[in-house]
């Protein structure tokens, strides 16, 4: 054993003085003058840290594992299962959010296999007051399964069967562990659909449900949360639920399956899930179309809605899109105006879809589009579909974060006027594009320049000091149009400071409220969504 203490500590940063180590088997917090905030204070106590010593002051030991406890972990998992080497569990300490200051290393991995296990893991934590994070496919925005206090992060990926297609009851049943991938291509081998569909294919069933996940089908088909009709679920506490079933209607009680769905892993450890899947859509076909002037293609959105639901409806502006095209050496189907609408149509048979795309061609055109590109063979259709998922690739070595504000849809317009304004006020590149058809915008905070299509990077100290300021603007703008700052990606750490923008106090009381129900001791997830 050793000793640590905290030098000094901000919102983002603890420098720890003594022994300079990420596993120390305990650290001592020194609440003095000047020294430690009255709220670390309170997440100290949170995360299980009681006073030792008094000399007038208050100090803390903070409970991490000694060889006895992670041999009580190995024990319930099995030694393949677990993984302690500080190099193997780095990618276990952070998830997609690009800025490594909120990454922490775990002090042991766990990957259980079955409820049964995740269940002992939990009672043995919450005996210990040991903090564990799930973790799903770590594809989240926010930093929702970074183990910011340590302890355990536990791991769905061996849970990762798809167990049943039940095509009689058009429903799915899956353990948490299963890749958005592998759950697809399982669904449409059975000949079936499942329209929520975020970006990123390697995110875990699990964590989409946790996350309550969206994509840019949610236009026509809605989000992950309309589509589970079941869960099993491990309390913080080590208890299995089984909430809901193969039910489409369920009427009994509180709705603790829905109360799930998007808790970030705060409330309960998702071990399998019941999905709704749908019969497949027989066609569908793309349209890109150009626009000289954004406002012209955002106003073209409820104009083109009133007539037709399409799968997806999506803007992109050109400059995002070179880039991309650069980047995967592929070509977009066309390159004249300034912003691009991707309208996704699926229809019972071709002449449904004739009808539809004719609808939405004469609507855009109306509306003053350029042209209509319509991709009508799967091959043009998974070049466009390619480009625009790949976007993200192409700017993400440059990108800080990325927002997922949602608006009323008739809200969009103005609120990206808003994005460019701040862009220019800040001197920062702030491309933003998404889910028009869903008010889902996403801008993104870039440390580069765009110029002439390519990406031109600008050092830390011209971005830096204002990514807070960015944020807030941007947040606000969205509050006075009706919207809150997260549509689809979750809190997580990232968003936490930012929660009053779109909840009021006694609503996130009530929340915290609902966690300490759950979890009293305050172990699973600790200081995600709110502190
Ligand atoms: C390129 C790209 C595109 C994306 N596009 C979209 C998009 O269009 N729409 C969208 O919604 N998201 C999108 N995302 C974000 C991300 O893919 C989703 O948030 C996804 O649902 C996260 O799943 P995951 O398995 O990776 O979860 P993780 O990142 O591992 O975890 C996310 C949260 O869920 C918790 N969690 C994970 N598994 C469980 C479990 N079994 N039980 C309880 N809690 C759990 C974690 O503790 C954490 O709080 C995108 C991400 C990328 C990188």
């Amino acid at each position: 054993m050793f000793w640590v203490y905290i030098k000094e500590y901000t919102k983002s940063n603890l420098k720890i003085g003594g022994h300079d180590t990420h596993f120390p088997d305990f650290i001592f917090l020194k609440k003095g003058k000047g020294m430690v905030s009255p709220r670390f204070d309170h997440l100290a106590k949170n995360v299980g840290l009681t006073p030792i010593i008094s000399y007038g002051k208050s100090w803390f030991t903070m409970k991490t594992m000694d060889k006895k406890l992670r041999e009580e972990f190995v024990k319930i998992v099995g030694r393949d299962c677990v993984i302690s080497e500080p190099d193997a569990m780095v990618d276990y300490g952070h998830d997609e959010f690009s800025l490594r200051d909120i990454s922490r290393l775990p002090d042991l991995v766990v990957k259980p296999r079955t409820a049964g296990q995740v269940a002992a893991v939990l009672k043995l934590a919450d005996r210990e007051k040991i903090p564990v994070t799930p973790r799903g496919g770590a594809t989240g925005l926010c930093g929702g399964c970074v183990p910011s206090y340590g302890g355990v992060v536990l791991s769905l990926e061996n849970m990762n069967r798809v167990i049943e297609i039940d095509a009689d009851n058009q429903m799915a049943v899956v353990e948490a562990g299963v890749t958005l991938h592998d759950f697809e291509e399982a669904v449409e081998d059975a000949g079936f659909y499942f329209p929520p569909h975020p970006g990123e294919e390697s995110a875990l069933i699990g964590g989409m449900i946790a996350t309550n996940a969206g994509g840019s089908r949610a236009v026509k088909y809605g989000v992950i949360r309309n589509y589970v009709r079941g869960l099993e679920v491990v309390t913080p506490r080590g208890n299995i639920l089984s909430l809901g079933g193969k039910l489409i209607k369920n009427s009994t009680g509180y709705n603790l399956l829905q109360l799930m769905i998007g808790s970030e892993g705060t409330l309960g450890v998702i071990t399998k899930a019941v999905i709704q899947i749908m019969t497949k859509p027989a066609v569908m076909r793309s349209l890109v179309i150009p626009f000289e002037k954004f406002d012209a293609a955002i106003e073209t959105v409820p104009f083109l809605l009133k007539r037709i639901v399409p799968i997806a409806l999506e803007f992109v502006p050109l400059d995002v899109i070179q880039i991309t095209e650069e980047h995967l050496h592929k070509k977009w189907p066309c390159s004249q105006g300034q912003t691009h609408l991707l309208v996704i149509l699926d229809a019972a048979g071709e002449e449904e879809m004739d009808r539809l795309s004719q609808a939405v061609a004469e609507a855009a055109l109306e509306k003053g589009a350029l042209d209509v590109f319509i991709a009508d063979t799967p091959k043009k259709q998974d070049q466009v579909l390619e480009t625009r998922s790949k976007i993200y690739e192409a700017i993400k070595s440059q990108t800080i974060e990325i927002l997922d504000i949602s608006v009323p849809r008739a809200e969009i317009a103005a609120h990206v006027k808003r994005v460019r304004e701040v862009a220019v006020k800040y001197d920062i590149w702030l491309p933003t594009f998404g889910h028009a058809g869903d008010g889902n915008v996403h801008t993104h905070i870039m440390k580069a320049r765009s110029e002439n299509g390519k990406i031109v990077p600008i050092p830390e100290s011209e971005w830096r000091e204002k990514l807070d300021q960015v944020r807030g603007e941007l947040y606000a703008d969205g509050r006075t149009r009706g919207g809150v700052i997260s549509g689809e990606h979750g809190i997580g750490l990232v968003k936490k400071k930012y929660l009053a923008y779109s909840l009021s106090p006694e609503q996130i009381e009530l929340m915290k409220g609902i966690k300490r129900v759950f979890d009293p001791n305050n172990i699973l997830n600790p200081g995600k969504i709110f502190d």
